[in-house]
Parts: C-alpha cells; sequence; structure tokens
C-alpha cells in the first residue's frame, strides 16, 4: 500500500488529493466511497484551520485539519484519523450530523467512524494497547475512553497501567 502524505500546508484551502495520496487504493476506503473513491476523493475539500484540536469534518463536509498536526502527528496516526474523517465525509454528504447534545462517545456517526479506523489499525497489526493509546485523545476523558473501547470491542484490561501512565 502506497500512500503519501504532503505534510506542510501551504495554502488554506485545497483539495484532499493535494495533500493526501494514493488513498484511492486503501480498502478501506474503498469500502466507504465504492466504484467512484477515485472520483470522490478529488471532490473533498480541506481547509486548515488551528480552531479545530486534530482534524473534524464540517456539516458540509469539508476536511478540517490543524496544520500543526499534519505537520508533527504520527504519520499512522493521521492515516488512521484521515480513513476515520472519510467516514465524516461520506456522512455529511449524505445528511447525517451528529447530534451534539449526545455525548462523543455515544454518537452513533463516531462509532460507526471508529469502527472503520479502529479495524484498519487492526489491520495494520497493531496491538490492543497501541490502539487504546490511539484512542485515548485529548477528545475524551478516562470513562470515555473506557466507554469508546468497550463499545468498539477493544480489550482495556491494561487500561488502569495505560491511563496512569498518561497522566
Ligand atoms: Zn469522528
Amino acid at each position: 500500500m502506497k500512500i503519501e502524505i504532503i505534510r506542510n500546508a501551504t495554502s488554506q484551502i485545497c483539495s484532499f488529493t493535494d495533500h493526501f495520496k494514493g488513498f484511492d487504493n486503501v480498502d478501506a476506503v474503498r469500502k466507504i466511497f465504492g466504484d467512484k473513491t477515485k472520483d470522490t476523493l478529488t471532490q473533498i475539500r480541506v481547509e486548515f484551520t488551528s480552531a479545530t484540536l486534530y482534524m473534524r469534518v464540517d456539516h458540509e463536509g469539508t476536511l478540517l485539519v490543524n496544520p500543526h498536526y499534519l505537520s508533527s502527528g504520527d504519520f499512522t496516526e493521521i492515516y488512521l484519523d484521515i480513513v476515520h474523517e472519510l467516514v465524516h465525509v461520506k456522512q455529511a454528504w449524505s445528511g447525517e450530523n451528529s447530534d451534539p447534545s449526545v455525548s462523543y462517545v455515544e454518537r452513533p456517526l463516531e462509532i460507526e467512524a471508529y469502527r472503520v479506523s479502529v479495524d484498519e489499525a487492526k489491520a495494520l497489526g497493531w496491538d490492543e494497547n497501541r490502539i487504546l493509546a490511539y484512542l485515548d485523545s485529548d477528545l475524551v476523558n478516562a470513562d470515555e475512553l473506557k466507554q469508546l473501547a468497550r463499545t468498539l470491542e477493544v480489550n482495556c484490561g491494561e487500561m488502569d497501567d495505560l491511563v496512569l501512565t498518561n497522566q
């Protein structure tokens, strides 16, 4: 699998394929967009903004990316984030938006996106501790992390150690 990520944001608004190359050959992405994957990826708009912590998709399906995260984040984690966010692009284009009154880790659209990225992490050979460390972002607290792991059927047997070492 040949993936290339152009890490430096040179213009604030651009096309997905300006920065993220080779994703049309990723099975997990082809499962999201089907036969039209290649064309679809060229239509996704990317906007760089430091108002977003890592990445997120707005209600119109624009991928918002923190430029510092893109330049300095772990390559494979960014790859998994992109797979996750592409699920949100498809959801947004289908008119599906998360209900902000539901907690982040209970939103069906988030769980759907996390399932795809966690499956991809497993396919890359990540063990459960590494997957847990990936899920342990600044978007969730310790209880939410446990809940998310349980929902995604990621074993959190070592979780207490993990949470303690991260504090
Ligand atoms: Zn998400």
